[in-house]
């Protein structure tokens, strides 16, 4: 009421009018979709917190990080290709199924879960486990980086004794420079089964490259191994959870999930299935569950061993079934409740078509703007005298409304290309909603116009628009929006001569 600058009973009279008599109770707290009625009924102007109206988010960082459960650490094998990486997670990942498993059958997933031998005496109530992931040079670890997201703690630097500091080592060792307060480094000084191997090299080498060995008083924990035989295996997996505890990795165990999706594939039976990496929160049977534009309802759960799973904690990876569509690696994970999660999915998948159509908008603007360019060089050959008189471009003012936050945001970024240097788009204001008494005012003042895109125009809006010659033009495909946009704008242009 306050911010409206009415009473508060006024604004309750006009709540119970307008349908929100359960609502009008003085402490309840609004939806932002009521608000926005609301607001829209005393004649104003919402601004609407996209984010928190239409999508779905991560909850916010726990206050006291150091009071929740310990988390696996997440290891990320890397270096120089043909120096072993591969064998060396295929070592480990038979050892960890082996000790597992009837069987041993693994199943290739992205990530798989080695565990690490308890100290004798502990009381640990979970059973320690390293989580690696499990392609060399992932992509979804470039996707995740790219976005932000270092969800590695532990990168294992594979060196071969016999090979040295090769480009992609030293590669290796600038990413892991640029994120050394999130994330260790463990050299694995590979190969050492082979007669050629000479450890004292590389480890010199090492050192050129800024990276001290603790074996030569630096602070960089290295292991001789060989992923061939199986050599210093042990010694590795028992380093990295010794720089895993330093790290004191810890994360929320129940509550919504956040995560990522390390990669996907479609199976017969199952449908879409994406492994999911468990960042935060407990990922269950039944979690409705989102990334990017695919959503779904968890299924089946299986671990690397192919056994079910029934309930997924922080530094796990699982592979989940029961989407609707099929996620890629590296889009971020969130679970939440049903409506949320179809809130935010239809929200995604609009502004995912918006920016579609919009790809063909371009190349279309792009061309109509070279052939003007052609039609104009052609004009100035034939008369020389062309003058132009300028005062700066002119602009074609707007006032964007549309159904959701996607497509206004889509349609904003779309109309940044229209233009030359003659005349501009200039975007005045954008809202969510029917358009008002109010954008009509603002268009008005503007000397501008109204884009509405999929959203009503209520009939007395209209006459005021009409009456104040203010043009509106309405249309739930993108395409024609942009093409009126451009026809206008190109009407601003001054006459060829
Ligand atoms: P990546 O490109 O780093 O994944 O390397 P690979 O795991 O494919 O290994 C490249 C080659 O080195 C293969 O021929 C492996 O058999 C061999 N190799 C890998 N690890 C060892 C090891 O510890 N000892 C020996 N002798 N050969 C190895």
């Amino acid at each position: 009421a306050r911010l409206l600058n009415v009473r508060l009973k006024q604004l309750q009279k006009k709540m119970v009018t307008a349908g929100m008599a359960e609502e009008s109770a003085y402490d309840h707290v609004l939806t932002s979709d009521y608000a926005a009625l609301l607001v829209g009924e005393f004649n104003r102007n919402p601004i609407i917190n996209d984010e928190a109206a239409f999508d779905i988010y991560p909850r916010p960082a726990h206050p006291d990080p150091s009071t929740l459960s310990l988390r696996p650490p997440i290891v990320t094998i890397m270096g120089h290709v043909d120096h072993g990486k591969t064998t060396l997670l295929d070592t480990l990942r038979s050892a960890s199924v082996a000790k597992g498993e009837a069987g041993g059958i693994t199943q290739h997933i992205g990530a798989f879960s080695v565990p690490v031998p308890v100290p004798e005496g502990s009381t640990e109530e979970q059973p320690r486990t390293i989580t690696f992931l499990d392609t060399p040079g992932h992509a979804a670890f470039s996707a995740m980086r790219a976005r932000g997201a270092g969800v590695t703690d532990i990168i294992v630097l594979v060196v071969a004794a016999d090979d040295g500091v090769m480009p992609q080592t030293r590669e290796v060792i600038e990413l892991a420079k640029k994120d050394e307060e999130n994330v260790g480094v463990v050299v694995a000084i590979n190969k050492v089964d082979k007669p050629s191997a000479n450890v004292g090299n590389v480890t010199q080498a090492l050192m050129t490259e800024g990276i001290q060995l603790e074996s030569y008083g630096g602070d960089t924990p290295g292991v001789e191994v060989s992923g061939l035989t199986g050599q210093g295996l042990d010694r590795l997996v028992e380093t990295i959870s010794v720089m895993a505890e330093m790290q004191d990795l810890r994360a929320e165990r129940d509550g919504q999930v956040h995560g990522y999706v390390l990669e996907s594939n479609v199976r017969k039976g199952l449908g879409p299935v994406a492994t999911v990496l468990i960042v935060r929160g407990c990922l269950t049977t039944a979690s409705h569950i989102i990334a990017g534009t695919c959503h779904g309802k968890v299924r089946v759960m299986t671990d690397s061993a192919g056994a079910p799973v029934k309930a997924a904690y922080p530094g796990m990876a699982v592979a989940v079934s029961g989407w609707r569509e099929l996620p890629n690696a590296g889009d971020e994970v969130l679970s939440g409740s049903e409506a949320d999660v179809k809130k935010a999915f239809a929200n995604r998948q609009r502004k995912a078509e918006v920016e579609a159509s919009l790809v063909d908008m371009e190349a279309i603007n792009a061309q109509r703007i070279e052939e003007r360019r052609k039609e104009e060089d052609k004009e100035e050959g034939a008369t020389d005298e062309v003058q132009a008189v300028e005062s700066g471009p002119k602009e074609l003012r707007l006032v964007i409304k549309g159904d959701v936050s996607g497509s206004v945001e889509a349609i904003e970024g779309a109309l940044q290309g229209i233009g030359n240097k003659d005349a501009v788009v200039k975007i005045v204001s954008t809202g969510v909603g029917d358009v008002s008494e109010s954008d009509v005012m603002m268009a008005q003042t503007a000397e501008g116009m109204i884009l509405a895109f999929s959203v009503n125009i209520p009939r007395a809006v209209e006459n005021i628009a009409a009456s104040n010659n203010v043009p509106i033009y309405s249309s739930a495909i993108i395409y024609r929006v942009m093409e009126e946009v451009r026809n206008r704008v190109v009407a601003l242009l001054p006459p060829i001569i």
